[in-house]
């Protein structure tokens, strides 16, 4: 393919809007344009791209058991009804009315329609499981649509989803799709880390999510730096592993705390340490205030809030309800005489004689006893890990580090089939809900988040799995037609070997071309021009590495060749 042919409206600048890389160099690479607000055009290299990965889903899929389906993008409100989803997905879900006044949505995730499919075909346990997928443009009206394609609100998603005969199918399936990802990514060229996550609002009991490792993830990963254990940080259990308290401490009294709102200036002006304060945060939880304490040191997890109370909501109370529940401004709430249930993360139970707020402007509790001086729900692990923690499987310390969610797999249980009844007849002749798994990857995203992994100050260093060319020729010398016979077979002999070639034989300036081929970013470069012909040899580069080379013109078919395999052996080294 030439490049004077292909589309690639390559760009000097960034546009003004991207504060990722990948966002930047999207589209300063010519792949990708805004329509609008988290909407983007794909242009040719990009869509290459994106159909290199999809071609990588599709055999794992199918490698895993599951048959390609497509289903339809708009979707009856009635069957969101039926599920429950029609009022807990919130703002996300795009609704709209037809001509009949009749509710519609656009897809932002399949598990009605595939339920509403199955469940009108199968009728025994002899054609189950049933495992089927597809990849389709998804639409949700993110809150906050950005970073480019790692934030959409329209986006492409391969969606998966298996029905069983029982829990022990369902594990079966699940096992089958999380092996299924960890060949897709490694295939791919990612580093990646399957990490134990929360369900969110799709539901179900357990889910594992797949995360690119790179500094501009959204998601803060804790994984144990000995075992296999990795969790998002929303998830990541802290074990407390501390002995109770059993002493007590003198009565509390009052001190005076003026303008300190924070745990800082209640330290600073108390000379203590963050560790002696307990944090009380009024949360509002299913649209009831409870009140959470943490050490001053911690942060509270709200994952954790919301799944300890069964709630589909839970969101930090405002001013005026912080100032209802507890009679004081924000920055002076404390446990003691509050008459909303209080819940205390595990460690609080290691000490006594703690500094809390005092339901009162200006004034904070000293020598507090929780256990003598308050009302304790109950304790639980309610904070959020740091880097000072164990494992809480091995004990091992614990690192953080970043990632973009790129999948996400879920054992949905019998959440949609029972509220959707989707049944079929077993051996006996009796009714049984099917047990649902669903498995999600974001296509679009995983292009963002190769290149937020792979790349330098010159652009993109595409994976071979997914550049839209792995190789590009650059003839230096195009009105030259010794040095444009000898890019032509160049091109030939690497087409053998990696597919289609870009081929740039433009009239521009080398600087310009070399600029571009860095930019576009495909692994395998090689460059032809009088000099190097004189000298009887083609140059190399690999992009990875930035490391040069020559192949003798000799031996050029077997010399590139050569290159080629060594490219795809710097990757294959890196992916470790
Ligand atoms: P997130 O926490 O990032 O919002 P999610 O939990 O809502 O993700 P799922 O519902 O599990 O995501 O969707 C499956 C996959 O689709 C995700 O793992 C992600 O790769 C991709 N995805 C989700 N939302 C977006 C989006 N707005 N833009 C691009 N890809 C997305
Ligand atoms: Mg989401």
């Amino acid at each position: 393919m030439r490049f004077r042919s292909c589309y690639i409206p390559t760009l000097k600048e960034s546009p003004a809007d991207a504060e990722v890389i990948s966002h930047k160099l999207l589209v300063r690479a010519g792949m990708v344009r805004k329509l609008t607000s988290g909407i983007y055009v794909y242009m040719p290299t990009a869509l290459r791209a994106l159909k290199k990965i999809e071609t990588v889903l599709r055999e794992e899929m199918a490698a895993a058991g599951f048959e390609e389906l497509l289903l339809p993008a708009v979707q009856p409100g009635d069957l969101w009804k039926e599920s429950g989803r029609w009022t807990h997905y919130g703002k996300e879900l795009l609704r709209f009315k037809d001509r009949n006044d009749r509710d519609y949505c656009l897809g932002p995730t399949h598990e009605e329609v595939i339920t509403d499919v199955v469940r009108g075909e199968v009728r025994s346990y002899r054609q189950l499981p049933v495992r089927l997928f597809q990849i389709q443009t998804k639409f949700r009206d993110e809150i906050r649509p950005r970073f480019g394609l790692m934030r959409g609100r329209e986006f492409v998603m391969k969606d998966g989803y298996s029905f069983d005969l029982d829990d022990a199918g369902a594990e079966a399936s699940y096992a089958v799709c999380k092996k299924a990802y960890y060949n897709i990514f490694s295939r791919l060229g990612l580093r990646f880390r399957a990490v134990e996550a929360d369900s969110g609002s799709i539901g179900g009991n357990f889910s594992h999510e797949f995360h690119v490792l790179a500094d501009a993830g959204e998601d803060t990963i804790a994984s144990c730096t000995q075992c296999e254990y990795a969790a998002n940080i929303e998830r990541a259990e802290v074990r407390f592993a501390g002995e109770k308290c059993t002493e007590t401490c003198q009565a509390f009294e009052e001190v005076a705390t003026p303008d300190a709102h924070s745990v800082e200036e209640v330290c600073s002006l108390l000379h203590l340490e963050p560790s002696r304060i307990v944090k009380t945060m009024i949360f509002v939880a299913d649209g009831k205030p409870v009140a959470v304490l943490v050490r001053g040191d911690r942060e509270v997890n709200d994952v954790k809030v919301k799944n300890l109370l069964h709630a589909e909501e839970v969101e930090l109370a405002g001013p005026e309800t912080v100032q209802a529940v507890t009679g004081a401004p924000v920055g002076f709430a404390g446990p003691v005489g509050l008459s909303v249930p209080v819940y205390a993360d595990s460690e609080l139970v290691a000490a006594t004689d703690y500094v809390v707020g005092a339901n009162k402007g200006d004034a904070h509790l000293m020598h507090v006893d929780l256990a003598r001086d308050c009302t304790i729900e109950a304790y639980a692990d309610l904070r959020l890990i740091t880097e000072h923690d164990c494992c809480p499987r091995c004990g091992a310390p614990i690192e953080l580090t970043r990632g973009i969610e790129v999948g996400h797999i879920f054992k949905l249980g019998c959440k949609y089939s029972s509220a959707m009844h989707c049944a079929y007849l077993d051996e006996n002749g009796k009714e049984q809900l099917m047990v649902m798994g669903c498995y999600g990857i974001g296509v679009s995203r995983v292009l963002a988040a190769a290149i937020e992994q792979n790349h330098d100050e010159n652009g993109i260093i595409f994976p071979p799995a997914i550049a839209p060319f792995v190789a590009e020729v650059i003839n230096l010398d195009p009105a030259d037609a010794t040095v444009s016979s000898w890019a032509e077979k160049a091109c030939q002999g690497l087409e053998a070997v990696c597919g289609e070639v870009l081929y740039d034989d433009r009239e521009e300036r080398p600087g310009i071309k070399f600029k571009d081929a860095d930019l576009v970013g495909c692994p395998v470069q090689v460059i032809l021009g009088g000099k190097g012909i004189a000298r009887g040899v083609a140059e190399t580069k690999n992009r990875l590495t930035g490391e040069k080379g020559t192949i003798s013109l000799d031996q050029l078919e077997e010399g590139l060749k050569g290159f080629v395999a060594q490219v795809e052996a710097t990757w294959a080294a890196r992916k470790a």
